[in-house]
């Protein structure tokens, strides 16, 4: 139905208010507030209910035909607006927003608050992770993209060259929601929604506004409007004025070692490939963080790794020192345990959300940071004494918080209990008077039962009648007209009496509490705004906490699992001894095999060896390794001689890639194309098996065209696995590289992997190896091995002919070559069985196929 079609006029009041208010909110389900629950009309009922689950039914609202509705109730929203965000919808709160007592008419309604996907600050937010609102514009020839947590303060701003990497980009930050202005290309915008399920916001206010002025001093005027929109758009979500917000720090994309999302799946960075789980990842194994502001920060750092070796260094010095000093980092960590999630406290405290309770953990926080202060002192370190002396533990504001709130209060601030004692002398005062009150109540029922002489007499409360005298039904003749008790409520073994006394005390009470109650919340307001003023300086401290916090992570791991410091040379060399990948490691423990990576003039490395002897992890392993390093953590190896690295490319082979159902031999070769593109001289290549997923000659074919590229045309140190072992033939050619080859044994019980990597090409597939330990039927196995032996032999036989596999022409032409065809054709279609994949009985046919061949 379209709305704009809907002649209002005939609706009920209440049903025209609300499509007045729906008008502006087209974008979003409207959750109408109607007493204790949030109902949904029209077009939103029907989606609503199907997203949620919830019965559709209808409500009358002065037409024929009743509209459309669902409901939830009120203070269940949460979990509702959750599933609703999470599938990609926005959220919009309308509210009663004048008193019931005030109305004339239909009680005025509004939008309070819109939730969105990049701009919820509620409690469902992953605490770990930072939720980003991103808005991009276009400029001349580049994409500048901004974006901002809200619950946090902290924005960014910078510049991209093409859509692939912008929206890499958006990928890395796992952005949900992108604001664009109107006239922006409605291509991308399609794309964004349709491939990647971004949902896309229009913001028409193009103009920064004074109050964000101060926070982009550092931002060119061509990107001004790029900020514009992203902070018009959350001020708008948030109905509320944003003071929490940080300056917005402008970095290029070339400050920091660059990893593409591909990538960073890949090597498991921040989620494994199968699950998409954070368990299993490099950031899973490295968060030792005490607070979830470090767990944010560590999650930054690994994702945008330095290139800087001051700044690697800075950091591995802090580490260093910090591993020789174990009482100081359990000092630190033991604080650090109570220290709260301080950023997102002062976007409460910003917003006007923060309750009490909010502000008590800002206290506790605050408790520890003398403590961690000195303890950095203790460090012999000056860049540990310099942030000592940067953290502020806003002595003032703790004694303010010590004294005005008691130790529990409760969620709402509505309700009292939560200013101490001697913090204010009015609210002592009214709460001593309510408090002589209540004693002269329960003195009364003492007193009363001497007066009357009935020892059951007692004194009760309940919301409807208030204080009352109770006297069971056994006792009731023993009351006298002198007693003054006026009968209110019988019920079913006792009669409820009142008296003047009795209710003048009660009066009392009930206007102390609600005197309390007002007061606790002026008070409450008060320190709030107190609080606010310190939410700059505050937000400083986060930073320093977040930083030491990850600072005592790296440690603690570096420590427990004998990591070492990694240096770093301008040779474009790499000397790793006995590395480990230490994320598979920990599943494995001692069984892990540890490797060498030696890398100086040879920069290219061929790696061969059966599937599932270890090629893959050894990759990683350097790449991990190489990260780790960068973010300034110690490494797991013996010695790690290592380059600083400009961008890590990696790509794998199809049929290994299980996560992506759609990656096809087209996709792997677009990401292969997009690192040689990409890559410089100081970059990391690791292609993983590349053209597996096409027919055995193409996937040769472009292999040997790939690393000739890349030889001749990048020079960048690259790592190539393969199992077409026809390749090690390079080593003669390419002068940069050379072979190396995972070790495998053969015993009597079949071939065992080494895990080892060592010099050379490997001289078998094992193919056959590998199948048995799959499990086909002995009879097939050893069938094969028999022809397999039988080409061996002939092969051998075939004077000694090299095939030359490349050089498809000068092997067609020649006659004598007819033999040696055949014994090709037959190598080639063994090897192309994939022994994953083949069931027993298209082995067995297989079989007959290569028999029928050679006859
Ligand atoms: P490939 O890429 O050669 O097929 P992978 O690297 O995927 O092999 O490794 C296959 C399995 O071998 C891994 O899951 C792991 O269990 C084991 N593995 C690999 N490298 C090592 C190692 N260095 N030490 C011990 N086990 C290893
Ligand atoms: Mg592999």
């Amino acid at each position: 139905m379209d709305m704009s079609k809907i002649d209002k006029s005939k609706y009920t009041p209440m049903m025209q208010q609300y499509l007045e208010i729906k008008k502006d909110y087209a974008d979003a389900i409207v959750f109408f507030r109607l007493g204790d629950f949030y109902e949904m009309f029209f077009e939103d009922a029907f989606l609503a209910s199907k997203v949620l689950e919830i019965a559709l039914t209808g409500r009358d609202a002065g037409q024929e035909e009743r509209v459309p509705m669902c409901g939830i109730p009120f203070h269940a929203y949460a979990a509702y607006a959750e599933k609703l965000i999470k599938a990609g919808y926005k959220v919009a709160i309308v509210e009663q927003v004048e008193d019931v007592s005030e109305a004339k008419g239909i009680v005025k309604r509004d939008v309070v608050k819109i939730l969105t996907p990049g701009t919820i600050v509620e409690a469902f937010l992953n605490e770990k992770e930072n939720n980003y609102i991103v808005s991009i514009d276009n400029n001349k020839n580049k994409f500048i993209i901004s974006y901002l947590d809200v619950s946090t303060g902290d924005s960014y701003l910078t510049t991209f060259m093409s859509e692939e990497t912008l929206i890499q980009e958006l990928l890395n930050l796992k952005c949900r929601e992108v604001v664009v202005k109107p006239t922006f290309n409605k291509n991308i915008i399609k794309s964004l929604q349709n491939k990647y399920q971004i949902l896309v916001s229009i913001e028409e206010k193009t103009e920064l506004t004074e109050n964000f002025i101060s926070l982009a001093s550092e931002i060119d005027d061509e990107y001004l409007s790029c900020l514009a929109i992203l902070f018009n758009y959350t001020e708008k979500t948030q109905k509320h004025e944003l003071i929490h917000l940080k300056k917005v720090v402008y970095y290029n994309a070339s400050d920091y070692l660059k990893i593409d999302s591909f990538t960073k799946r890949n090597l498991e960075l921040n989620e494994t490939l199968r699950q998409g789980n954070k368990n299993g990842s490099l950031l899973w194994y490295l968060d030792k963080c005490q607070t979830a502001m470090g767990s944010r920060m560590l999650n930054k750092w690994i994702d945008k790794p330095l290139i800087s070796l001051v700044e690697i260094n800075n950091r591995l010095d802090f580490v260093d020192v910090l591993n020789n000093s174990y009482l100081v980092r359990q000092e630190i960590k033991e604080a650090l345990k109570t220290v709260y999630d301080l950023e997102r406290i002062l976007g409460r405290i910003s917003l006007s959300n923060a309750n009490a309770k909010d502000l008590v953990q800002l206290r506790k926080t605050l408790s520890n940071v003398p403590n961690i202060k000195a303890q950095i002192a203790n460090l012999k370190l000056n860049q540990a004494l310099e942030l000592s002396d940067a953290i502020n533990p806003h002595n003032e504001l703790y004694e303010l918080l010590l004294n005005s709130l008691v130790e529990n209060p409760p969620l709402v601030i509505k309700e009292g209990q939560m200013i101490k004692e001697g913090f204010n002398k009015e609210l002592d005062d009214v709460k001593n008077i309510s408090q002589n009150s209540k004693d002269w109540i329960i003195n009364y029922e003492l007193s009363e039962r001497e007066r009357t002489g009935i020892k059951t007499l007692k004194v009760g409360y309940n919301r409807v009648f208030g204080y009352y005298i109770e006297i069971t039904k056994g006792q009731i003749s023993l009351i006298k007209d002198e007693f003054g008790y006026d009968r209110k409520q019988t019920i079913a073994n006792a009669e409820r009496f009142i008296t003047p006394e009795l209710k003048k005390y009660e009066q009392i009470v009930i206007n102390a509490k609600d005197k309390i109650e007002k007061l606790e919340y002026e008070l409450f307001i008060e320190i709030r705004n107190e609080v606010s003023k310190y939410v700059k300086s505050l937000q400083i401290l986060a930073n320093h906490l977040s930083v030491v916090d990850c600072y005592i992570a790296f440690s603690e791991v570096s420590v427990n699992n004998h990591f070492i410091r990694p240096i770093f040379n301008q040779k474009n060399e790499v000397n790793i001894i006995d590395g480990r990948h230490p994320v598979i490691e920990d599943i494995l423990k001692e069984k892990f095999v540890v490797n060498d990576v030696v890398i100086n003039k040879y920069n290219m490395m061929l790696i061969t060896g059966p599937n599932m002897s270890g090629k893959s992890t050894y990759m990683r392993m350097l790449a991990i390794i190489i990260v780790m390093a960068q973010i300034g953590c110690f490494v797991p190896a013996k010695i790690a001689n290592l380059v600083i690295f400009d961008q890590i490319f990696t790509r794998i082979g199809a049929s290994d890639d299980l996560i992506s159902g759609q990656s096809t031999f087209m996709v792997e070769m677009m990401e292969a194309n997009y690192a040689l593109l990409n890559a410089t001289k100081n970059s990391l290549i690791l292609f993983d098996e590349i053209g597996r997923g096409t027919a055995t000659f193409d996937g040769m074919a472009l292999a040997q065209a790939i690393l000739e590229y890349v030889h001749e045309r990048i020079g960048c140190i690259t790592l190539f696995s393969t199992h077409y072992h026809e390749l090690v033939g390079l080593e003669q050619t390419l002068k940069h590289l050379k072979n190396v080859h995972v070790a495998a044994v053969e015993t009597k019980n079949g071939v065992q992997f080494l895990h080892k990597v060592l010099d050379g090409p490997t001289d078998k597939s094992y193919g056959i190896n590998v199948a048995s330990l799959a499990g086909l039927p002995k009879s097939v196995i050893e069938r094969s091995k028999q022809i397999l032996n039988v080409l061996e032999e002939e092969n051998k036989n075939a004077k000694n002919i090299k095939l030359d596999l490349f050089n498809f022409e000068a092997y067609e032409n020649k006659e004598e070559n007819i033999e040696a065809k055949l014994l090709a054709e037959l190598k080639e279609d063994i090897k192309r069985i994939d022994m994953n994949s083949i069931s027993p009985i298209d082995a067995f046919k297989i079989l007959i196929e290569l028999q029928e061949k050679i006859k």
